[in-house]
Order: C-alpha cells, then structure tokens, then sequence
C-alpha cells in the first residue's frame, strides 16, 4: 500500500500511517526503512535521512500521540496529558534546515528533526481554534484529516484513497438493486405462454 499525504498536515499525515484503526489497523511502517521511504516521500521533510531502531521506535511514539491528539480534537474532548507530554516534548527538538536556491526549496536534517517539525506542525494544527480536523466519511479508513475547503464541507480523507472508492461502492449496490429489481419486476411474471424473455 501506498502512503497518502492527503491530511493537509504531515503530523496527521504520520497518524494516517496506521489505517483502518479500529476493526483491522494496517500498519504501513512496518520496519525503519518503512519510515526512512515516508519521509523522503513527504514534501514537507528532507529527501533522505536514515532510521535507527530507536529513532523508529520514536516516530511510532509520536505518530501514535498525534493520533490520540487530533482525535481528541475532533470527538471534542480534553487532550490526552501523556500523548501531550510526548509531542510537546519532541517538539524540543532541532529543526531542520531550509535553503532556498534557483533550483527550489532544499530540506536537510537527521530523522530527530524529521520528528521535531513533524510534532511542531502537529502542534499548531492542534493549537489553531479555526483549524476543521474530521474523520474521512469512509467507515474503514479512520485517516483524520484538516478541511480547508470552502464551507468545510469535505467528506473524503481523499478522493483516490476513499471518495471514489465510496462512490464505487454505491454504484454498485444500485446496479445491483436495479438488476435484482429487474428480475422481480413486473416483465418477468407469468402468463405470458412462450416465456423465452423470463428472467431465468
Ligand atoms: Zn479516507
């Protein structure tokens, strides 16, 4: 599976590396080189870092504080004090460094600044009043995600990763009811003696 950086933000980005958390979590960071290939997949972060066992053992523990975090905010209850703890003290950290040059913007930096500015944006996601965290309307998916469209009125974590799939789905359901109900339909009664256009 892919990784999605569809959130709007890469702390919820990270969070959105377990999905389907609450009947089967699939955990896309499997191993440090899972995170190594997230971070250098993620536009916000340098293009490479290398992952230790304990740096990894780290990210997971972020990942899974801004996770307790962003679904606080969004069942509007009050923040985990230890999963605050967490992510506030990683925001401590060392940042990483940016260079702008004619070739663009240049991020470098170890995976402890990675951590850094991934708790950091995840706090100011968390912090922002106006900030409209949601949980993607496909039940599976469980991604949080920050809606900045108009009026708010985003329904998918994405469109690839669940709104067209959704949409799919319900396609399917009514070609499935209008071929059932086109077995049981009035053309398909008795009666008719040669029978050839019967539904069986
Ligand atoms: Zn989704």
């Amino acid at each position: 599976m892919n990784f999605a950086f569809v959130s709007g933000n890469p702390a919820l980005d990270l969070a959105g590396t377990v999905v389907s958390r609450r009947d089967e979590p699939v955990d896309l960071l499997a191993a440090p080189a899972d995170l190594e290939r997230w971070v250098a997949e993620c536009d916000e972060l340098p293009d490479r870092v290398t992952a230790d066992f304990a740096a990894f053992e780290s990210a997971l523990s972020l990942r899974e504080a801004i996770y307790r975090l962003a679904l606080d905010r969004v069942l509007d209850r009050p923040f985990d004090p230890g999963s605050l703890k967490i992510v506030n003290d990683t925001a401590t950290g060392p940042v990483p460094v940016i260079k702008l040059s004619d070739a663009g913007l240049h991020i470098a930096g170890d995976l402890l600044a990675v951590l850094t500015h991934t708790a950091r944006s995840g706090i100011a996601v968390l912090a922002d009043p106006h900030a409209c965290l949601k949980e993607c309307g496909r039940t599976d998916c469980t991604r949080i995600y920050l809606d900045r469209s108009r009026g708010a009125r985003r329904t998918w974590c994405g469109m690839d990763e669940c709104g067209n799939r959704v949409k799919a789905a319900a396609y399917r359901a009514r070609r499935r009811a209008s071929t059932t109900a086109e077995g049981r339909g009035p053309g398909g009664t008795t009666g008719r003696g040669g029978g050839s256009s019967g539904p069986h």
